[in-house]
């Protein structure tokens, strides 16, 4: 699409008076509304006895309406895509496990793979998921083009958060248009241009889904958390709508509580038993931790996973769809015929017995239109089709290591400036951008080639500012907005409820229930290639649609 908006206007200027009364307001708003973080500390005390305010900007991001809308579109069926690839073990072997995949040279998801495996042999005993999502974009406007689009960062299917601070920066952006009309300074500022952001009720109404497929009314989810969490408010308001407008409660556990409180009887049923209760049945359980090799320090932690995952409680999400999560299933998905498997557009999705999620060409090429480039550093072939300009690009040759070299490697190196490399990871910092490529793969062991895929930058929107406030407390430009060339990154939540449904000769695996609940904007300094609110790098922001 092209737009009429001029993102190098943005935002509209303000003097110092103005900006000043916004981030009073902006400031106290966040503080009295529980837009807030921990800070940060060496150790976090039991009982908290102070908060900083969020990261926040000043001013939504612009997004074009039909862009938003479209991402919203596109969850709905990505909610089903990510449910069908965790229902497919034949698929996540191929691709992930620890005798033919990824597995096998990443230790990491060699370990979950690999307990995974154990579990299904001796019979997995739930076989309902709950998967609570995000789907992460970014605007894309190549350098000259007028042309804007939105393309796919990642997909994430475990501990997507920000879901609820979310909701509060979004509420915060109209206070501050409520108490000041925003001086007049926009004719964005308008509130069909807010558009609503009910993410807490929205990823709540899949854990209650999810309960009430369980079926014990005075069961409790289980929030797996790690120790020194700082981001803690995000996780309470999502226990807070559960136990108000559910009467559900929450017991909130690390992997070294669980260690010891949790265990799971004849019957499967996972039980949780603190000191001064007794003990409470688990009918979902949410996690919070696990989703990095830092949360196993020891075999224990694995012990403990696999010890929940064995249980008739609902996981969300299970082994199988964290590992539909990794960065290699998002790449594999772009080879030809692979996306194929799951949304098959030819006989009203025969393959998967669903008549009510089945998808035509339409949808498979608004999927297909959202991907930029990747491949595999291992691979030979595939390895730069859609890299814009590279048809004559050689391939680097010179010294004997890099003559030897998979083709995804070699082109890795020729079009670093043009990528990202990425390992199985979640949570910011693990990427290796653009001009550190070549060094790194001068380093990368050969064999773990496999672990890593290659993917195209997304470009976008040049000369967008804002007003960013970092974490109260001090520090550089603690308290103080500074206004920056930003990078706007737009994620869309949305949950599935899915597993094998039907009498015992009669089972088949299905989508029981998936929805699409809302929104998160993060802003980061343009300078930065990685954002991340959590490890510092950006801010908490919403949208004002133009
Ligand atoms: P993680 O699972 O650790 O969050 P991501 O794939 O989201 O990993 O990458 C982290 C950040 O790196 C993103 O939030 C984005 O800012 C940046 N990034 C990732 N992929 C791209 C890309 N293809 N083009 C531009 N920036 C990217
Ligand atoms: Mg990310
Ligand atoms: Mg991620």
């Amino acid at each position: 699409m092209t737009t009429s908006f001029s993102f190098a206007d943005w935002p509209p200027a303000l003097d110092d008076v103005q900006l000043d009364e916004l981030i009073l307001r902006a400031t106290t708003y966040a503080l009295s509304h529980g837009l807030t973080y921990l800070p940060v500390r060496d150790q976090q005390p039991r009982f908290p006895l102070d908060a900083i305010h969020a990261p926040l900007s000043i001013f939504p991001a612009p997004i074009p309406r039909t862009l938003f809308e479209q991402a919203q579109k596109l969850q709905r069926i990505y909610n089903v895509l990510y449910a069908r690839i965790a229902m497919d073990d034949e698929f996540l072997d191929e691709v992930m496990g620890a005798e033919k995949g990824v597995g096998q040279v990443d230790d990491f998801v060699g370990q979950l793979w690999a307990g995974w495996k154990q579990l299904r042999d001796d019979g997995v005993k739930q076989t309902l998921q709950l998967g609570l999502f995000r789907s992460d974009y970014l605007l894309h406007q190549p350098a000259g083009a007028d042309a804007l689009s939105l393309k796919q960062v990642e997909f994430n299917t475990i501990s997507s958060s920000f879901g609820t601070l979310s909701e509060r920066v979004a509420a915060l952006h109209r206070h501050l248009y409520a108490a000041t009309g925003y001086f007049n300074v926009s004719s964005y500022f308008s509130p069909q241009n807010f558009p609503p952001n009910e993410t807490t009720a929205g990823l709540v109404s899949g854990l209650v889904a999810a309960h009430k497929a369980y079926g014990v009314d005075d069961a409790r989810i289980l929030f797996v958390v790690q120790a020194g969490e700082r981001n803690v408010f995000d996780q309470r308001w999502l226990e807070y709508e559960l136990l108000e407008k559910h009467s559900i409660h929450v017991i909130r556990q690390t992997f070294s509580d669980l260690s010891s409180s949790a265990s799971v009887d004849s019957d499967s049923t996972l039980w949780i038993t603190r000191p001064t209760s007794s003990p409470t049945r688990i009918s979902t359980i949410y996690f919070r931790a696990g989703y990095t090799p830092t949360d196993y320090p020891t075999r224990a932690e694995y012990t403990t996973r696999f010890l929940l995952e064995r249980s008739s409680a609902i996981s969300c999400p299970s082994v199988a769809l964290q590992l539909a999560g990794g960065k290699k299933v998002q790449q594999v998905l772009t080879r030809p015929g692979v996306l194929e498997r799951f949304l098959d557009p030819r006989e009203g999705d025969g393959t998967w017995g669903e008549k009510e999620n089945a998808f035509g060409k339409e949808e498979l090429d608004a999927l297909r239109e959202s991907w930029v480039g990747m491949w595999g550093l291992d691979e030979d072939g595939n390895a730069d089709p859609s890299i814009r300009g590279s048809s004559s690009a050689p391939l680097a040759s010179g010294s004997s290591v890099v003559a030897t070299e998979p083709r995804g490697t070699a082109s890795a190196r020729t079009h670093a400036a043009r990528l990202v490399l990425k390992p199985q990871r979640e949570g910011g910092g693990n990427n290796v951008y653009k001009a550190a490529i070549p060094a790194f793969l001068d380093t990368l062991p050969p064999r773990e080639r496999a672990a890593w895929i290659a993917m195209e930058l997304i470009e976008p929107p040049e000369g967008v500012r804002s007003f960013l406030v970092r974490a109260g407390g001090g520090g550089e430009g603690g308290g103080r907005a500074v206004r920056t060339e930003v990078v706007s990154e737009l994620g869309i939540f949305g949950w599935a409820l899915f597993g094998e449904q039907g009498e015992e000769k009669a089972k088949e695996r299905k989508v029981l229930e998936e929805r699409e609940v809302g929104w998160l904007v993060r802003t980061k300094g343009k300078e930065s290639d990685e954002g991340g609110v959590a490890t510092g790098f950006s801010v908490l922001d919403s949208i004002v649609l133009v």
